[in-house]
Parts: C-alpha cells; structure tokens; sequence
C-alpha cells in the first residue's frame, strides 16, 4: 500500500500546502478528497489520472470538492469512455456523464479483490464521513506442516475450496495447515470534531490520517468551529491503539513545520505532521 498526501492544508490554500487530498494505493489508485489544484498536484508528484478507479469525497465543503469538477472535465476530455465511480456526500450531484455517482452512506462502498472501502460517519457538516481502508485477510498455508501430513500440489486447493482433505483415514482440516494474515487498515478521519465514531472505526489501524486543523491548546475553538486540534488527534489515537498517526489538514496559520512536529511527537510517539507530496509506504 502507498499513500501519497497531494494537499495538506485545511480551509484555505498556502504556497507550501494545497488543499485536501490523498491518492491511496490500495491495489489501484483511490483518490480520497479532491480540492481545488488536486489536478496539478497529481502531475507534480507523479499519480497520472487515468490511474484513479474511485473518488471518494468526505464532506460537501468547497475545500475538499472543488477540484473535482476540473479533473473530471479532464477525463471528459481524455479518457472519454470512463465511467469512474464516485461516491459523494448525500446532497451533492455532479453533472458529468463519465462519472457512475453513488451517494454515501455508512458500511461497504467499494472494493477490489484485495480491498474494501468502508464509511463512517464523524461529526462535522451535514452528511460527512470519514473512510476506513481496509486490507482483506488472507489464509496462508503452514507449509511445513502441510507437507509433513502429505499434502501436495493440487491438493492445496482443494482443501482451500472444500476446507477439508482426507488423506487415507486422516482428515484434516483447513484450520489445521493455514494462519490468517490480517490485512492492513488505513483510516481517514476527513474533517471532524472529537467523535467516538472516529475512534471506533480507527481501532487497530496501521495509520490513522487525521485532521488536525488547530494545533496548541485550541480545544475549545476547534470544537466551536467543528474540527480537531492536535490534542483530539491525540487522544483518538491513543484509545484507538492505532500504529501511527499522520496529521493533515494543517491550518495556513501554522507555518513552522518544524515545532508542530515536535509538539506532535511529544504527545504521540509516532506521530508526523503530512506536507504535499509526502508518499508513505506500508
Ligand atoms: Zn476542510
Ligand atoms: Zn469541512
């Protein structure tokens, strides 16, 4: 998996930061958020669009919408036998014929063979989500312990598909030869005040992407204006356990990188704040 942050900035653009979105490699090419510019910043940082299979827009609010009328004008005009799936805040319609619109609501929305694309909902404006990447689990053979009970070749598919073998008198189950890996989880909060949703949905994840548009003990004004600060980034990922946070949504006003990440990593071990063009591989 591979993300690779295209704008970082929240409410407003700066001249280091875009506005919100995240390509995310998930066997193919997921765009989640597309603000204004978002059309420029794949081209710089290299994710061209005819690669993106699916949008994803976490919220109605310009900053994390408008891009997404130029970049399909674009598939219009070179990709015209498209028909990409977007999935759209409930209240938004695009008037677009390349486009298969589907209106968000809280589960499954998507998935490929090795991906599933859930919503849910976190408290912001009206109809806004956040979006659970996840990897599916795998069975994996024990090989050694396969082999040792005579299981070979075309075996291994047939105890895969029946979920059990007999060899002789000896029936062994799948369970006995397999392990499961569990598939990786990427959560992204979109824009939302404190919620239990969000930590709900993060439990576990290898990275949780979330908005942290006030910095500083700012708790009251981030929940007047229905956002995060890096103190509630903080506590949801702590209670959701998750392996690393990734912060993003950075208001303009912060421009010294440095000391948000030092406020950051003092509170939450493995924090880091996302800057355009960031690429994380997991
Ligand atoms: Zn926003
Ligand atoms: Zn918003």
């Amino acid at each position: 998996m591979k993300i690779v942050f295209l704008g970082t900035s929240g409410a407003v653009p700066s001249k280091e930061r875009g506005m919100p979105a995240i390509a995310i490699h998930a066997k193919e090419w997921l765009l989640f958020d597309c603000g204004e510019g978002t059309q420029r910043q794949m081209m710089t940082y290299g994710i061209p669009y005819g690669s993106i299979k699916a949008i994803f827009l976490s919220h109605s609010h310009l900053d994390h919408t408008l891009g997404i009328y130029g970049l399909l004008k674009t598939f219009e005009l070179s990709l015209p036998h498209i028909k990409l799936p977007v999935f759209l805040p409930e209240g938004m319609t695009l008037k677009n014929k390349n486009v298969v619109q589907t209106q968000i609501k809280e589960g499954k929305l998507y998935e490929n063979n090795e991906f599933e694309i859930y919503a849910f909902k976190v408290k912001h404006s009206e109809n806004s989500h956040g979006f659970i990447i996840k990897e599916k689990d795998r069975v994996k053979f024990n090989e050694q312990k396969a082999h040792s009970l005579g299981i070979k070749g075309k075996m291994f598919k047939e105890i895969e598909e029946k979920g059990f073998l007999k060899i002789g008198k000896n029936k062994i189950k799948l369970k006995e030869v397999t392990w499961i890996k569990k598939g990786r989880k990427i959560v992204y909060s979109g824009d939302t005040v404190y919620c239990k949703e969000l930590i709900k949905a993060s439990k576990d994840a290898d990275i949780l992407i979330h908005e942290s548009t006030f910095f500083g003990e700012q708790e009251k004004e981030a929940k007047e204006f229905m956002h995060s600060s890096l103190q509630d980034a903080v506590k949801v990922a702590e209670k959701a356990k998750v392996k690393k946070l990734i912060l993003t949504h950075i208001s303009p006003r912060y421009a010294k990188e440095d000391e948000l990440l030092e406020q950051a990593i003092k509170q939450f071990n493995n924090s880091i704040i996302a800057k355009d063009g960031l690429v994380i591989d997991l």
